[in-house]
């Protein structure tokens, strides 16, 4: 099994605020501190976690917070890599390091009933 990444990092009260202020946002985000959701990656990669989804009338959009080792981090919506590993759909942000994951902080059948669904077979 793949060693998960052990980064840390605890959204700021500028974050937490923005994030909980968020027209159709899903959650409470609160400062407690969050894992990266990738897997062990090197250096070059940053680290991300996807704090909160918005509820949007085009469908759903996906907050990330980018950080790492230097100090350096950002907030912002971020398209899903959504690549299709034995019929399940991964939930990591687009051009993510390691392997791709299907299993991110909330639950596949939340994400499946929002997303638009990739490659949907031709008729
Ligand atoms: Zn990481
Ligand atoms: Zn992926």
């Amino acid at each position: 099994m793949p060693m998960p990444c052990t980064a840390e990092v605890a959204p700021t009260d500028d974050e937490v605020r923005a994030l909980n202020a968020l027209p159709g946002a899903d959650f409470e985000v609160d400062t407690e501190p969050l894992g990266c959701d990738f897997g062990a990656h090197g250096s070059a990669a940053q680290h991300a976690v996807c704090p909160q989804m918005q509820y949007e009338p085009g469908g759903l959009a996906l907050w990330w917070l980018f950080w790492d080792d230097e100090g350096r981090r950002e907030l912002r919506i971020a398209p899903g890599c959504e690549k299709v590993v034995v019929s399940e759909v991964c939930l990591l942000v687009e051009d993510h390091p390691g392997a791709c994951d299907q299993s991110i902080g909330f639950t596949r059948e939340e994400l499946a009933a929002e997303l638009p669904r990739p490659g949907a077979a031709p008729g």
